[in-house]
């Protein structure tokens, strides 16, 4: 394959359709970038070593038998390489992020600058427990803040995101029914759950079955209470997993009622707790019955997240549940130090726990962010973070329903995210084509097509940290395409017309993914990839 030296390719296929009338494809100072193998080759490499004398081989037959066949480049084209891609980037630093369910709030530079500091930035897990007394302390006053903030018993910080939270609440659960001999086989999860929910439920054994939402967007309770028997232990729930509030930005007003029957049958509530930017401060979810549940730092907190950084997870649990929480955690000595629990000791200290799910203990970069967020806002900070989240929801809310269907407005305020459906639309346009649209118009789109029971769904979460004019910008762009979309405007479909990339066919990119680029290892390339195998 030829490579032009100077980086750029004219005419390729995939920049074609957006090179408008410029020689390069680029678009004034946005340049065009093609793949690190079309700018470099295998030939060349970025660094000059003299050849060296070989010596003995001490692979064992592990040595690689074919080339490699990664593109070498020098460090300026690689540097550009990427710089040029995050340009093409949209970040929550640029705008507007209204992705539901997903809390894209700001991130203040205070938590950055917390987390930077040397003595957090640049520790090791390995290092003695007596040179991390201040990490140590930071754990632990998260800790003793989330539980503050739930009104729960305990809290096991290790989980490294909203799903590894799902699994060890579960596994709390798990351990607990055994304990007192009652395996149960079956975890009931809302019609309006998160995907995680049943996939977690699936992956700690359990079986999966749905409890139907009723017409305001809820919990069925009536459907629940069928499915728990009338009074009896042999039901086989383990568990209900629900979030509130729900997937349909709705607070569940029958939670304690579905605790309560939960209970009454002998099995646990587990609550996904990624949507608690919208009560915190406000409801303690201890008070509402809950077992366990987990907290998304990345969400509540403003911790990066997305390509921004990794998730944090911690999950709070009840006292019924809190012997059975995972090793290790932090704790304090009558003197005011600190120590890990780890495995040696737990055999008095917490005879009963599932075991450890994490090689080291915790997501120290974003403990730091979360506890210099919680801190820096205060109790009272928060309770205005949820009541800002909530209203500005419901200004988005309110902003489009007329022109917008919006399946549950009728029922009331929404709490920090605004459902709206592709009802209405016209001329076989979709919510897939408003989404597109708003690309165009500046905004990475809202969530599509979830919550599953809502058709057409579009999740819409705008969070406390937008203002006023912002939101007011993002409806205007939502209003006009709504508009075009109701009559059936066809150009619509070609949206987004402005992006780097047209419309891509993300059904064949997701069906038959193609990962490896193939050309530049001739040997490789009549073998194929798992992913081809079948598929060609
Ligand atoms: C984000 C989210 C999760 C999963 O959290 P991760 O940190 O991404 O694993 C689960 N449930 C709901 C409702 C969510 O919004």
């Amino acid at each position: 394959m030829t490579v032009n030296p100077s980086g750029w390719r004219p005419s390729s296929p995939a920049t074609e359709q957006v090179t408008g009338d410029t020689t390069t494809g680029n678009r004034a100072l946005m340049l065009e970038e093609p793949l690190l193998f079309e700018i470099g080759d295998t030939e060349t490499t970025g660094v000059d070593f003299e050849d060296v004398e070989a010596s003995a081989n001490r692979l064992g037959g592990l040595e690689r038998s074919r080339p490699i066949g990664l593109a070498g480049l020098s460090e300026p084209e690689t540097v550009r390489h990427y710089t040029r891609l995050s340009r093409q980037n949209y970040a929550i630093d640029l705008g507007l992020f209204p992705l539901g369910s997903c809390t894209m709030k700001h991130n203040p530079r205070l938590n950055e600058k917390i987390a930077r500091l040397p003595g957090f930035a640049d520790i090791h897990p390995l290092q003695p427990v007596d040179t991390v007394q201040g990490a140590l302390q930071v754990i632990n006053e998260l800790a003793e803040w989330l539980l503050a903030l739930t009104g729960m018993y305990g809290v096991a910080m290790s989980p490294k995101a909203g799903a590894h939270g799902e699994l060890c609440g579960l596994l709390c659960i798990r351990t607990a029914l055994e304990a007192r001999g009652d395996a149960r086989e079956v975890v009931l999860v809302p019609e309006s759950a998160h995907g995680t929910n049943p996939a977690t439920a699936a992956f700690a054994g359990y079986r999966v079955e749905n409890i139907p939402a009723n017409a305001a967007g809820r919990v069925d309770l009536e459907a629940l209470r069928k499915r728990l028997g009338a009074g009896g232990r042999d039901n086989g729930v383990a568990a209900l997993m629900i979030t509130n509030p729900n997937t349909c930005g709705l607070f569940e007003p029958d939670m304690i009622a579905i605790s309560e029957a939960v209970h009454a049958a002998g099995g646990f509530v587990y609550c996904d707790g990624a949507n608690f930017n919208a009560i915190v401060g406000k409801v303690r979810p201890g008070d509402l019955g809950i077992d366990a549940m987990h907290i998304n730092l990345h969400k509540t907190f403003s911790t990066p997240h997305g390509g921004g950084g990794p998730g944090s997870g911690p999950v709070v649990v009840s006292e019924a549940l809190s012997p059975y929480g995972p090793l290790p955690w932090a704790a304090r000595y009558p003197d005011g130090s600190y120590r890990l629990v780890e495995e040696e000791g737990a055999a008095e200290e917490h005879p009963l726990g599932f075991g450890r799910m994490v090689a080291f203990h915790g997501q120290m970069g974003m403990f730091t962010r979360a506890l210099a967020y919680i801190l820096s806002h205060g109790a009272d900070g928060l309770r205005q973070v949820a009541e800002d989240a909530v209203l500005n929801a419901n200004y988005v809310l309110r902003s489009l329903e007329d022109v917008l269907d919006a399946p549950f407005a009728a029922s009331g305020p929404c709490m920090h995210e605004a459902l709206f459906s592709d009802r209405g639309f016209s001329g076989g346009l979709g919510t897939i084509d408003l989404a597109k649209a708003l690309i165009d118009e500046g905004f990475h789109p809202m969530t599509m097509y979830f919550p599953l029971v809502v058709h057409g769904a579009m999740l819409v979460e705008p969070t406390e940290t937008e203002s006023r004019a912002a939101l007011d910008q993002f409806i205007v762009a939502m209003r006009s395409i709504a508009e075009r979309a109701k009559a059936g405007d066809q150009s619509l479909k070609a949206a987004p017309v402005h992006a780097p990339r047209r419309r891509l066919d993300e059904t064949l990119a997701a069906r038959k993914p193609v990962l490896t680029y193939q050309h530049l290892v001739p040997e490789a390339a009549d073998e194929p990839t798992p992913h081809e195998k079948g598929d060609r």
